[in-house]
């Protein structure tokens, strides 16, 4: 397939569900090679052969956009970890990995832009903050991206401003509000007003992203649905998120002295069949963008595409305990080992 015969993102929104992986920060640290705490992705330029192997795993997990790893890749970060000489290089250099693999597998290109911890509303800080977006969305299209996600803006003002500087550059976009433990932005406004606005504004796509497991994020993607006629985005992190700790930065664990946020969240981690819940109950109430966020592992996609009804390439291997030496029911398995089976 041609990248001209490539059906876009709204096309393929308007036959269907769109599965798009994220996570990329926490699946890099976890395999070491990125930095909890400034969570910079100088992965891609330190070891690209692991963005780009990470990059195939979730396309063969049901992925279908690539990414481009500049979350966090911009001026503030940079700055931030005295690399900012680094910044164009870095995002250049993401943006081609990611456009190398949509290339190969016909999957979606997307450039993104994040939130960049320098947003107030009430200073003068609009201007550098719009300044750092159009630095960043400008490479993604030299880069030839197919659109531009905009996501985990707790300001809605902030993820307004990155929306004018995608509608600037005529590609779709995606833009998602990360919603912390009060349910509503920073600016005051509840997911489901913010997300009107940002429709209002000319996203092409809403919705929520980050911060959230799916128990908590849920009941707040309805409301987006319900307010908004464009397509809604749902990516929540996989983590058993609750009513009274509603999100991953709030989790508490008993056995662990310590904040789990960011390195210790194992223990709540979702299984494949609680993401495949999720999936199907945002499929349900009209939500066709879905993924999943920080903590993400391609089971959890696969889990999630299966949800939405697709057989990646990776469900050639998808679980069949039919066959378990004592677990399972195949006639030629011994009967002994299955009648063993209560002890395992
Ligand atoms: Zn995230």
């Amino acid at each position: 397939m041609t990248l001209q015969e490539k059906p876009g993102l709204l096309a393929r929104l308007d036959d269907g569900p769109v599965i798009c992986a994220e996570g990329y920060l926490f699946e890099c640290e976890r395999r070491g090679y990125l930095q909890a705490g400034a969570f910079v992705p100088e992965v891609v330029l330190d070891h690209p052969e692991v963005v780009t192997g990470l990059h195939r795993e979730f396309v063969h997990a049901g992925s279908d956009v690539v990414e481009a790893f500049t979350y966090y890749g911009h001026r503030e970060k940079m700055r931030l970890i005295g690399k900012e000489h680094l910044l164009e290089e870095l995002n250049r250099r993401a943006l081609e990995l990611a456009r190398e693999v949509a290339e190969e597998s016909g999957a979606l290109f997307a450039g993104d832009l994040s939130n960049t911890n320098l947003f107030s509303p009430d200073d003068d800080s609009r201007r550098t903050v719009r300044a750092m977006f159009e630095e960043q969305a400008g490479w993604a299209v030299e880069c030839g991206v197919d659109f531009i996600i905009a996501e985990t803006f707790s300001f809605a003002e902030e993820a307004l401003i990155a929306l004018d500087v995608v509608r600037e550059t005529g590609l779709p976009a995606v833009v998602t509000l990360a919603l912390h433990q009060e349910p509503l932005t920073r600016d005051g406004l509840s997911p489901a007003e913010a997300c009107k606005r940002l429709e209002d504004a000319g996203a092409d796509v809403v919705g929520l992203n980050c911060i959230r497991g799916p128990r908590t994020m849920l009941p707040h993607v309805a409301a987006v649905r319900a307010a908004v006629t464009c397509h809604v985005a749902a990516l929540p992190v996989p983590y058993r998120t609750t009513i009274a700790q509603p999100t991953m930065q709030s989790l508490r664990d008993p056995d662990f002295d310590g904040r789990p946020f960011p390195t210790a969240l194992d223990p709540f981690t979702c299984n494949r069949y609680e993401l495949a819940d999720f999936g199907a109950a945002a499929l349900e109430l009209g939500v066709r963008y879905l993924g999943v966020c920080c903590g993400a592992g391609p089971h959890h996609i696969r889990a999630l595409a299966e949800a939405a009804g697709r057989t990646p390439a990776a469900s050639t291997y998808t679980a069949d305990m039919s066959k378990h030496a004592f677990l399972g029911t195949d006639p030629s398995l011994r009967p002994e080992n299955q009648g063993y089976a209560e002890k395992l």
